[in-house]
């Protein structure tokens, strides 16, 4: 197979258009889905970046952000009580490094104002969000914040132009425009001020894989999969320099268990520690990194076949659950001769939805668990793939129709009848 490719996406870090496949990727999506069903993740030729090859625009995303995300439910990412621990410490460390306490701060992509709310706590007056999502702007104003509906590619008119600290935490990793971004970063910032960036750390993304659904970091949210060496060429093109650097373990207490992110301050205009072009062996470690990663994925997903084929065979299956592992999943030919009776999912918004399952031959309708669960053969099989809500779900399911058997694909995959 030839690997090497033109891609369709320039490379988000350096702009080049070669590129080597390292993996493609496919998703059985919703009737309408946004997003492409499929797409190649490659190494840049030039700098080493790894990121999805992906035909989709940015409002293509943007509109998969509004539909169908879950990001802005009371209970969701970002929102729970696990994440609060990990705000908090966000919050202590931002805090000694932003000098004084009316200094204009704003969150980007900032969901519901946990990290603004935690930043609140320890004296800042000046908290500002701009988040995509009409729900949290309308939580956000509640809750004493300014806030402005938007985002990075498209800044809201009236937000201002002098923010001394910036902060962008976890949404580079989701953007199709990583140069706009940095523009527009650029003009938000007040002279001499500071962002902060964080991301997950795309060099580990093999630790801790083995507790995590395969492939789960090429997700199709994320679409770069930046390391430091990258992230700090990427400032540096833009004028940034890095002040400073965290790694952390943002998964602790977490589903995730270990799940590493990289956090870059960034000065603009300081002097750079990284402008000319990555070292050839430098420009190598993302791609060996990431291609570790796909094999020890590979060895899961064999893993879990395995004993998804044996287990689904022959009988009832229903899918609780519409999310990004279980569209991934769902893509193996594993599936392809299942008997699938029902796919429920908790968020009104993929409720009513249509799953075109083509292995079955089937148009099958999202529908809430009371209704898809509570009359279905004794020996149907229901399959669980969420890994943040996996322990909520089970309880819900016991509730709704305690007799059903579940097979749970979060971790090693385990049936309990
Ligand atoms: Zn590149």
């Amino acid at each position: 197979m030839n690997t090497e490719k033109i891609a369709l996406r320039s490379c988000p870090v350096c702009g080049g258009k070669r590129a080597e496949i390292l993996i493609t990727m496919r998703y059985a999506v919703l009737e309408n889905f946004p997003l492409p069903a499929a797409s190649d993740i490659v190494c840049c030729n030039a700098c080493g970046m790894v990121y999805a090859d992906t035909s989709g625009t940015q409002a293509d995303y943007d509109r998969y952000y509004a539909d169908l995300a879950g990001y802005a439910a009371e209970n969701s990412i970002g929102s729970g009580i696990k994440d609060a621990a990990r705000q908090e410490q966000s919050a202590d460390w931002l805090a000694s490094r932003i000098s004084a306490k009316n200094a204009r701060i704003v969150d980007i992509g900032c969901a519901r104002g946990g990290l603004l709310a935690a930043l609140a706590q320890r004296g800042f007056s000046s908290l500002a969000g701009i988040d995509p999502l009409a729900q949290c702007i309308t939580h956000l104003k509640a809750s004493g914040f300014s806030a402005w509906q938007g985002n990075l590619n498209c800044l809201p008119a009236d937000c201002g132009r002098d923010f001394d600290f910036i902060i962008l935490s976890h949404v580079l990793e989701h953007v199709v425009d990583v140069h706009g971004t940095f523009v527009s970063l650029r003009k938000l910032l007040s002279p001499g001020g500071k962002v902060y960036l964080e991301v997950p750390d795309a060099a580990c993304y093999h630790n801790g894989s083995e507790n995590l659904p395969p492939f789960h970091a090429l997700s199709f949210e994320h679409i770069n999969h930046f390391d430091l060496p990258r992230l700090t060429m990427l400032g540096a093109l833009h004028g940034f320099g890095v002040s400073e650097v965290i790694c952390k373990n943002i998964g602790i207490g977490n589903a995730f268990e270990q799940s590493f992110a990289v956090g870059v301050l960034f000065a603009h205009g300081e002097r750079h520690t990284l402008a000319s072009p990555l070292s050839k062996e430098c420009n190598a470690t993302l791609r060996k990194a990431i291609a570790g990663y796909v094999s020890e994925s590979q060895r899961l997903l064999n893993a879990q076949t395995e004993i998804l084929s044996a287990t689904i065979k022959n009988r009832p299956v229903a899918v609780w659950g519409m999310g990004v592992d279980v569209q991934r999943q769902m893509a193996h030919p594993v599936w392809k001769d299942a008997n699938i009776v029902a796919v429920v999912d908790r968020d009104p918004r993929k409720q009513g939805k249509a799953f075109p399952w083509e292995g079955g031959g089937k148009r099958l309708i999202i529908q809430p668990p009371e209704e898809g669960l509570r009359s279905l053969p004794a020996n149907t099989l229901v399959v669980i793939t969420a890994i943040h809500y996996a322990d909520e779900i089970k309880s819900e399911l016991a509730a709704i129709n305690a007799n059903l058997p579940f097979l749970e694909l979060r971790k090693k995959p385990s049936v309990a009848i």
